[in-house]
């Protein structure tokens, strides 16, 4: 379990059920005793109406209570952080000791540390071989993958430091104290569900209370303040859900996050794209090769026979402005959150195929703009005697395993 780092955010995390179980409670008093059995049911004599509402009332409510805890159980439990780098972990057992201690001094004089966490420059960095064993991955201008100085580990695709968990999320969307924590990959198809399903529910609560005491002031009976109260309550949570749900189905079908959106406009992606061993930059593109040399400046060359056999070549392209290499098309994009069948898209059950997608080739399922950029930079394809190569990595990385700085 990763909890947030700021003690108040903790407690709201923990406050908030409560006052969303208050909300419901009050809602379903209202719209069950006041307005089904008390209203419809005995002073009206409306059977059909009080039970309509009471079959959509519980329907929805049950769905976002499912989808709720869904949501609320995926973020603490699996809120689809990348581990942390093994200095990261070593600094972070320092401070917690440090905290422990009450010795804020001492912290102070450290803490600048923190910030020196540049990219690990060992060629056998840890993890960096999950990225070049893929035909294409973001990466920086120099062709290594981004690197987060404060989890001082690389970045995968389309991960984002939430600094409010001090973590890596992947696909992280935004920070939402309402369901717990970070929604991300894991949690952005139930987010939407929850959201969804409370819309509904507010909803079905706005239409009774209404009725009820529309009902109750022609008929010249008193105003319920109880009443008022739920209609108030479910007209704020119901605006709230529902822009939320709007919002989020939208940055679903385009394939972005919320992150990846507040940026979509100006945004550069740099990816390593897979190319033949050997292949030379061009004026169009430059080129990095892995496993990254030993020595500084001598370019893949310089390395043995054997470690050639295993090299592999990138070339360093980018993409226009505003560009989704991830961006398969409306549908496919709401596929790869939501689910393949009608059924998935509506049950909180089964996580997004995003969420357990990843293969040999890349991260996330590379859209069109892939096979684009290929065209558009005239990459060379692999061979695919190069593609069957077995990944010969691994012994080198063994070997060389104590060299790290
Ligand atoms: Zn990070």
């Amino acid at each position: 379990m990763v909890a947030a780092k700021n003690a108040s955010t903790r407690w709201l995390v923990r406050i908030i059920p409560l006052i969303l179980a208050g909300c419901a409670g009050l809602a379903t008093y209202v719209v069950v005793k006041l307005a089904c059995l008390d209203y419809f049911l005995q002073r009206q004599q409306k059977a059909g109406v009080a039970a309509a509402f009471l079959a959509l009332y519980f329907f929805f409510f049950l769905l976002m209570l499912l989808s709720y805890f869904r949501v609320f159980l995926e973020i603490q439990h699996n809120p689809g952080v990348t581990p942390l780098g093994e200095r990261a972990i070593q600094q972070r057992k320092r401070e917690k000791e440090r905290k422990r201690r009450g010795r804020k001094e001492e912290s102070d004089l450290e803490a600048g540390e923190r910030y020196e966490a540049c990219a690990d420059n060992n060629p056998d960095s840890p993890g960096l071989e999950r990225f070049y064993s893929k035909d294409v991955f973001v990466c920086n201008t120099d062709g290594r993958p981004r690197w987060c100085s404060s989890c001082c580990t690389w970045k995968v695709d389309r991960a984002h430091h939430c600094s409010e968990l001090e973590r890596c999320v992947k696909k992280m969307d935004h920070y939402c104290p309402w369901v717990g924590g970070v929604v991300g990959e894991t949690s952005f198809k139930y987010f939407i569900q929850f959201t969804g399903y409370t819309a509904l529910y507010c909803i079905v609560v706005i239409v009774a209370t209404v009725i009820c005491l529309k009902s109750k002031l022609e008929s010249g009976l008193g105003v319920d303040g109880l009443v008022i109260a739920a209609l108030a309550i479910s007209a704020f949570f119901g605006l709230f859900t529902f822009t939320m749900t709007a919002t989020s189905i939208r940055y679903a079908i385009v394939n972005l996050t919320n992150v990846d959106y507040l940026k979509s406009k100006n945004i550069v992606h740099q990816l390593a794209i897979r190319v033949p061993r050997g292949t030379q930059g061009t004026p169009k593109y430059s080129v990095i090769t892995y496993p990254l040399p030993k020595r500084s400046g001598s370019g893949h060359q310089g390395a043995s026979p054997r470690d050639q056999l295993a090299t592999r070549t990138f070339a360093i392209v980018k993409t226009e402005m505003g560009e989704n290499p991830w961006d398969l098309g409306p549908y496919k994009n709401w596929q790869s959150i939501m689910g393949n069948s009608p059924l998935d898209w509506l049950l909180p059950i089964k996580p997004s195929p995003c969420a357990v997608f990843e293969n040999n080739d890349s991260f996330y399922e590379m859209g069109p703009l892939y096979q684009h950029l290929r065209e558009r930079f005239g990459l060379p394809e692999v061979t695919s005697s190069e593609k069957e190569e077995i990944r010969g990595f691994k012994q080198q990385q063994h070997e060389n395993g104590t060299n790290r700085t």
